[in-house]
């Protein structure tokens, strides 16, 4: 009895964990039909797994940001070049999630949902002022901010506290140090509460489906159109813009240099694992110079996440549109400035983005269930957003080099063998010059 038990359990535990999460999402809308009412005693599991993602959110967005600020050197140049990127990056970001509400602004992929939070109604009549938001942006006092899960003054408190540690050099180095080892520990603490994801989709989805029967899964499909529409459109039509406005180059001809980062990308749902290939990209098809690359894109790993961010925008409407509630334009602007903000603290794992729009939904007081809902479906999503954000920093790093004299564009322009051939020109000369 017990001996084929093991052996299923061992089999479970060797599949990969998007695939556990898929399967959980199915068991549980299939327990959910045939449970119906009953479905309501599984939803403690799913309730469990929301809770330990939100023990996350403040020490994750804390430690990975004060590093995301702190990985920029101090000398004029990187302080220079760490500008344009910072700009560059949060500019981008925040067309994409705008990218992201326009679409499900359109698509609508909650309507006709009906899923009630009274609690959550409640919370979004209380939503204060745009001033008060704007004040409040600044903790007065940082730890009760910390303590309390006031997530944009955590950033702001972050933010500034990784800005001194830079500015005091030396003297910052051992916080440095210890923030590093800190963020690496939630990293590794994400990954393990992930590991729960299946069990809490279950218990989640088989609430939903108990509670609202299959007319809930046609707007998980919406859900997934809408967010890879967007993607297209921010990769497709807005990155070759910039590429063609603000350096003047062929966009096709940087699609097909990055390619390789991008189907890693799409495969791992993981920017911080796809750098190499977007290094190697970098340096050897797109003839960007190291020196630049080696700079911009570890920063564009670590706080540029447009992919993140447009997807927030689809789901947090999303949520809005099956709970019933309205958004008013100061939501809006409020998820845009949060999602803008948080992608910066969205480390580049599989299922950062989702830990991350608990954040969006909690400040617009959007009921968190959304996420559940979100979570069956999250790693399909995954995919495509991590593909934007790696695609989203080589742009970022091709047209820093270019305005920064740091880009070959013969080597640009020319074709893939071609390319290989000037890189390995490059480095025995570079090397040659070395030795
Ligand atoms: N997986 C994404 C990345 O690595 C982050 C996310 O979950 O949105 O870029």
């Amino acid at each position: 009895m017990l001996a084929p038990l093991g052996r299923l359990w061992k089999l479970w535990m060797s599949i990969p964990l998007w695939l556990q999460i898929l399967v959980g999402m199915v068991l549980g809308i299939g327990a959910g039909l045939a449970l119906g009412d009953q479905a309501t005693y599984l939803k403690p599991i799913g309730t469990l797994f929301v809770n330990t993602i939100k023990m996350l959110i403040v020490p994750l967005v804390f430690c990975s940001l004060i590093v995301g600020v702190t990985s920029m050197q101090d000398t004029a140049r990187m302080g220079r070049i760490g500008f344009k990127s910072f700009g560059f990056y949060l500019g981008t970001t925040s067309i994409a999630i705008s990218v992201g509400l326009l679409v499900g602004y359109i698509m609508k992929p909650g309507a006709g949902v009906h899923i009630t939070a009274e609690h959550a109604v409640a919370k979004v009549q209380q939503a204060p002022s745009v001033m008060d938001t704007l004040i409040n942006i600044v903790p007065t006092n940082p730890v009760a901010a910390l303590a309390n899960g006031q997530i944009l003054q955590v950033i702001v408190f972050a933010v500034a506290l990784g800005i001194a540690l830079v500015l005091i050099g030396d003297h910052g180095k051992p916080a440095v140090r210890l923030f590093e080892s800190l963020a690496e520990a939630m990293y590794k603490l994400t990954d393990m509460v992930m590991k729960g994801a299946p069990y809490g989709v279950f218990g989640l989805m088989a609430w939903v489906a108990g509670e609202y029967g299959i007319e809930m899964l046609m707007p998980l499909i919406k859900v997934i159109i809408a967010v890879y529409i967007g993607c297209i459109l921010h990769v497709v039509g807005f990155y070759s813009l910039i590429l063609k406005v603000f350096a003047g180059l062929c966009p096709l001809q940087f699609f097909k240099g990055i390619s390789n980062a991008m189907a890693v990308a799409f495969t791992t749902s993981s920017s911080a694992g796809s750098l190499p290939a977007s290094m190697k990209c970098a340096s050897e098809y797109l003839g960007v110079n190291k020196k630049i690359s080696s700079f911009v894109l570890p920063l564009g790993t670590t706080i540029n996440m447009d992919g993140t961010a447009l997807y927030q925008g689809v789901t947090a409407l999303f949520v809005a549109q099956a709970f019933g509630i309205d958004l008013t334009w100061v939501d809006y602007l409020t998820i845009i400035l949060t999602a803008t903000l948080a992608s910066i603290g969205t480390a580049g794992v599989p299922g950062a983005g989702l830990v991350m729009l608990t954040l969006v939904l909690t400040t617009v007081g959007l009921p968190l269930e959304g996420v559940a809902l979100i979570a069956g479906i999250d790693r399909i999503l995954d995919m495509a957003r991590t593909v934007v954000n790696v695609s989203g920093d080589l742009v970022a790093t091709t047209v820093i080099a270019k305005s920064e004299n740091e880009l070959d564009e013969e080597h640009y322009n020319a074709d893939m063998e071609q390319s290989v051939l000037i890189a390995e020109q490059n480095e025995a000369a570079e090397n040659s010059a070395a030795g």
